[in-house]
């Protein structure tokens, strides 16, 4: 049997090399098992940027861990001397009143956080590519930017392994179950224990994570990029805003041309939701470019070309926030999923929300609307001992007892 582990971090993708990182910076002994090679395009921390703002439209609760994100990543930045986040406002745009526009305004008034409210006629002058008709708002964030995801996700792998974490790629797991106070996790190379689990498995929690009572689904995203029709200077980053667009033909989002493929823009949900991973078509077809080219035409109507196009799959939960919790059922096993389409620019402080859970239980970071019982109907089977007084308050690594939990 191999030295036990204090945790293992099965899945090694956004949130999973975050928790590695955070785990390892603490002095854990960390192992995380990644089935493919690290940094990938086959589950849903690639494309190249992720969008990063603060007034979050889909809660205010969302932003005491958005400010840990961000201080996460300029650390990050500090640690690796690499560049990972560029500053870029944010413009949120939609019908007077509704959710959108909303949202920002909540958000911004709950916590304090500086907006501002366009006219047509400031959009007009501040970004002119746009073309919106009578009856929308517009409301401008200037804390807000892009994140290079894939840097990201290698800036925390590399920074884990310098703070002495383990990370195996192409090594995935078969099964873990709880055994004795800690797991045992099962790889085709070996078995290994540990004192606690973080499953990060994105999409794959759809089938990792079926017993924690969240029903889970996948949804295809399509990622286009296209080149500026003549004027390029429209879709710079000094004209052109980081989007968000809540239209009758659904929600769109994009961002300014960063490099040599122009404008990125996506649909946000709307797509058939898959049950798990297997169902994932991954080329781009021509189907996929209609919904996208009837936006660009109506409102942003100087784009030219599809440049390129890349597949990535949501993880989706029923009211589409995430899931960070300890299992209801085995409280050696701290999970994180079904981010939702919105997730990866909270990985710094999931992770260390992650690593709070794994050696606590506990975090003083508020996840209270995420946790995983909140979509059962019927008064789940009994936990061990009532949350928060599980036994494990105390180190999960000085030996204090844990209770056993099913198997897994
Ligand atoms: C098109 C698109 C656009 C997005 N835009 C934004 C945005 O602008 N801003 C934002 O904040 N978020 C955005 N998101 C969401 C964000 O990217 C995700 O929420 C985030 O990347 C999820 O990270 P994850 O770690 O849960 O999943 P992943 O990064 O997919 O990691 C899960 C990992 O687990 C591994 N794994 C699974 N099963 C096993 C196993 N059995 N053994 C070993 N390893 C396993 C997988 O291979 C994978 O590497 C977007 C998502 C998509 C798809």
């Amino acid at each position: 049997m191999t030295r036990p582990y204090d945790v293992i971090v099965l899945g090694v993708g956004g949130m999973g090399s975050a928790a590695c990182l955070e785990l390892a910076r603490r002095g854990r002994r960390v192992l995380g098992l990644e089935q493919y090679p690290l940094v990938h395009d086959r589950g849903s921390s690639h494309g190249h940027t992720r969008i990063i703002r603060t007034a979050y439209y889909e809660h205010p609760d969302y932003v005491p861990l958005l400010r840990r994100a961000w201080s996460g990543w300029y650390d990050l930045e500090q640690l690796t001397g690499r560049h990972l986040l560029t500053n870029c406002p944010c413009l949120s745009i939609g019908p007077a009143g509704g959710e959108l526009v909303e949202g920002v305004r909540a958000s911004a008034r709950e916590h304090g956080l500086a907006i501002q409210n366009l006219t047509a006629d400031d959009l007009r002058r501040t970004y002119p590519a746009f073309r919106f008709p009578d009856g929308y708002d517009f409301v401008a964030e200037a804390a807000a930017g892009f994140l290079y995801v894939e840097e990201c996700v290698r800036a925390q792998v590399e920074t884990a392994v310098a703070f002495g974490a383990e990370v195996r790629a192409e090594e995935p797991v078969r099964s873990w179950k709880v055994a004795g106070n800690g797991v045992e996790v099962t790889t085709d190379r070996g078995t290994y224990h540990a004192a606690r689990l973080v499953v990060t498995a994105g999409a794959w929690a759809t089938r990792l994570l079926a017993d924690i009572g969240v029903p889970l689904s996948v949804m295809r995203q399509v990622l286009l990029w296209f080149a500026a029709a003549d004027r390029r200077d429209l879709f710079r980053r000094d004209q052109f805003p980081i989007f968000l667009a809540d239209v009758p033909e659904g929600p769109f989002y994009g961002l300014p041309a960063i490099d040599r493929y122009g404008l990125k823009m996506a649909g946000h949900y709307g797509a058939a939701e898959l049950p798990d991973p297997d169902g994932m078509t991954w080329d781009v077809t021509p189907a996929d470019l209609p919904p996208a080219r009837a936006f660009l035409d109506e409102y942003i109507p100087g784009v030219g070309p599809l440049t390129k196009a890349q597949a990535c799959m949501y993880t989706l939960t029923p009211d589409r926030h995430f899931v960070i919790d300890r299992h209801p059922l085995r409280p050696q096993v701290a999970v994180a999923c079904g981010f939702s389409g919105h997730g990866f620019k909270f990985c710094p402080a999931v992770g260390v929300v992650l690593a709070d859970l794994a050696e606590t239980g506990r975090t003083e970071l508020p996840i209270g609307r995420f946790r995983a019982g909140r979509f059962q109907t019927q008064t789940p089977p009994p936990n061990p001992l009532p949350r928060g007084e599980r036994g494990d308050q105390a180190s999960a690594f000085s030996g204090s007892p844990s209770p056993p939990g099913g198997g897994g």
